[in-house]
């Protein structure tokens, strides 16, 4: 999904690095001796420097995400090792931090009557439509007029750098910086609203587990023995490899049968941005230009 900032956010962030002079830790730094001189123990300058800005808070959330290399999910060949591999990358502990703290504000709320189970049956049965929604408009966002240009840097950024290595492991899951943000909306909306909309906070962020897990798991080795999960499996590489407009669930199947995105392979052509026919695109280039065969291999 979202796992780098875009590069067009990232050209904001650098052109802003400027602007960080007036930070506190960088104006600190210049101002701290004249401060200490003329003002007095315990005024204003120690408690600007307890008080976490949100510079702070950004580091902090910035520190859940380590950096790569972490490594590529075809290394991965059995549930179990998929199971460890998931829970020691630094990101999926986050949103199962995350999932974990809107069902405490939900539970503060009280007991689970018959109205919830109601509510997240309906958030069930909504997950694939949401699901399919969410990849077909957010993730394969583009630049171009002011909706795709805002999902671009969003989400759809990250999910192109997942497109073109579909295995790798440092651009697959949630950023914690989505992740935290919308934690905290969601712990807001179960503290404060009806209870059954906490139910709704909660169905959400599970739905978003359910997906970052299943589609971790269909870019491991794990071979599928389940018709169902085949399903799942089948369709999520054909949209990568096939045609990105099609095979849009993750976790079901239903909205891509019933929206008319689930064709059997043969019926829809490769897209050219499709990550085997930009392959094989690369890969001529670099024959033609006269690379060795051990260099096109690693095209
Ligand atoms: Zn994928
Ligand atoms: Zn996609």
């Amino acid at each position: 999904m979202a796992d780098v900032a875009p590069r067009a956010s990232a050209a904001p962030g650098a052109a802003a690095t400027p602007g960080a002079a007036a930070t506190p830790r960088a104006s600190g730094a210049a101002a701290t001796p004249p401060v200490r001189r003329w003002l007095p123990a315990g005024s204003a300058a120690p408690a600007a420097r307890r008080r976490p800005g949100p510079g702070s808070l950004g580091r902090a959330v910035a520190r859940l995400d380590r950096p790569g290399p972490h490594g590529s999910a075809a290394e991965v060949r059995t549930l179990p090792a998929a199971l460890r591999r998931f829970l020691s990358h630094p990101r999926p502990p986050v949103l199962i931090g995350a999932v974990s703290a809107v069902a405490a504000a939900r539970s503060a709320r009280g007991p689970i009557r018959r109205r919830d189970v109601g509510t997240a049956a309906a958030c069930l049965c909504a997950q694939p439509f949401v699901e399919w929604a969410v990849h077909r408009f957010l993730l394969h966002a583009r630049p171009g007029g002011p909706l795709g240009s805002v999902g671009y840097q969003l989400a759809g950024f990250g999910h192109e750098l997942h497109h073109r290595d579909p295995a790798n492991l440092d651009t697959m899951f949630l950023r914690p910086r989505e992740v935290t943000a919308g934690a905290a909306a969601a712990v807001t909306v179960a503290a404060v609203a009806p209870p059954a909309v906490g139910t709704v906070a909660v169905c959400v962020g599970l739905g978003a587990l359910a997906y970052d897990w299943t589609h971790f798991l269909i870019h491991t080795s794990v071979r599928p023995s389940h018709r169902y999960y085949r399903r799942l499996w089948h369709g999520h590489r054909l949209h990568h490899y096939r045609n990105e407009r099609y095979w849009l669930g993750v976790t079901s199947p239903v909205a891509d049968i019933m929206l008319g995105t689930s064709p059997t392979g043969a019926e829809v052509p490769v897209s050219p941005t499709a990550t085997g026919a930009a392959r094989a695109a690369a890969r001529a280039a670099a024959r033609a230009a006269g690379e060795t065969e051990e260099a096109v291999r690693r095209t």
